[in-house]
């Protein structure tokens, strides 16, 4: 594959930063509990421009455009499924006019989030008609300038299957992270370390991997270090955790992290290796500033034992300690309820 803006970035610098929330951002900047981020790409770009903004002078190397719930069965809630080429194609732009105007090199990821549906076998959507409907959005986000296509917050592997077979339709490179729950695994079950394999066999065009989301920075870091020893020299793993654990405060998500919290989850990061660094919801361009200070000055340390990171970052779920000392958790739920997300 030739080279593009990220690998090249990746040649030359021993990590980068990715950037945080999106969602949880704009919902300080008034959107509406319920309302489409996408349909902000035509009705507030400014809004969408300018919180990318804030993340390149925080330090951001990466940005996610708005487009997470940008495939037709996401749009469809907010009757805007004929619209997967527009909105998806303003947001791509968007990101891309702010990259080109910083003055150093930003990558443009395209993100593109699961379509809320249960694939088969499990559920009822076909993976074919899953991979259509990623298709339509992943050549819109390369035709408005995404450099990347960045696959994230999967939980099934039957639909970042679909989404990977999509995005390579347009012959740019992949970012793949998927989302670990309270057991340590997927919500399908895949345990960190039968990941790493099936990001290799699913993913083509596949340029790095890992995890976002999920429950706090501290499982986070948990379920890199499980997935780590199955990782080689050049392969490249990507964190992207929440800012700290969300709690539910008057109804609404707020997410406890501080900067320093964030700040040593990225250090945390960096000592197991990961090398492309961000945060996940909650995660503001505050955060993102005081992770890259954090990570300019920092040599990396010997490789932490999860109950470090549990000193520095707060306690894990049962599951991922389970993980990261390589043995499967046993008897764990499997079934919780699925609450729609944004970034
Ligand atoms: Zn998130």
């Amino acid at each position: 594959m030739a080279l593009n803006s990220l690998t090249k970035l990746l040649l030359d610098r021993a990590w980068l930063l990715c950037d945080g929330a999106t969602g949880t951002n704009y919902f300080s900047l008034g959107l509406q509990s319920g309302e489409a981020p996408e349909l902000w790409n035509v009705t507030h770009p400014s809004r969408v421009s300018g919180l990318h903004e804030a993340f390149v002078d925080a330090g951001a190397d990466i940005i996610l455009t708005n487009s997470f719930g940008g495939s037709s069965y996401r749009l469809k809630l907010h009757q805007a499924d004929d619209r997967v080429a527009e909105l998806n194609r303003a947001a791509a732009a968007i990101a891309k006019g702010v990259a080109e105007r910083a003055g150093r090199p930003v990558v443009v990821a395209g993100s593109i989030g699961p379509t809320g549906e249960i694939l088969k076998p499990v559920g009822l959507l076909d993976v074919s008609d899953a991979e259509l409907a990623f298709k339509e959005q992943a050549i819109a986000l390369a035709a408005g300038g995404a450099d990347v296509l960045w696959l994230e917050t999967m939980s099934s592997t039957e639909e970042m299957r679909a989404a990977a077979l999509a995005a390579a339709h347009t012959g740019l490179p992949v970012v793949a992270t998927m989302t670990f729950d309270t057991n340590g695994s997927t919500m399908m079950g895949v345990s960190p370390q039968q990941l790493v394999e099936l990001y290799r066999e699913l993913v083509p065009g596949l340029v790095a991997f890992g995890a976002n989301c999920g429950i706090g920075a501290a499982d986070l870091v948990g379920a890199l270090m499980a997935m780590r020893d199955q990782v080689t020299q050049s392969e490249i793993l990507v964190a992207k955790g929440n800012c700290g654990i969300p709690q539910f405060v008057d109804g609404d998500i707020h997410y406890s992290g501080t900067p320093q919290l964030m700040s040593e989850y990225a250090r945390l990061s960096r000592d197991i290796g990961v090398r492309i660094i961000g945060g996940c919801c909650g995660t503001t361009p505050e955060h993102l500033a005081a992770m890259n200070e954090a990570l300019i000055d920092h040599v990396p340390r010997t490789p932490p034992e999860i109950d470090d990171v549990i000193e520095r970052l707060g306690p894990v779920t049962l599951g991922t300690r389970a993980y990261c000392e390589g043995v499967a958790p046993v008897a764990v739920s499997r079934f919780r309820r699925r609450r729609r997300k944004t970034h």
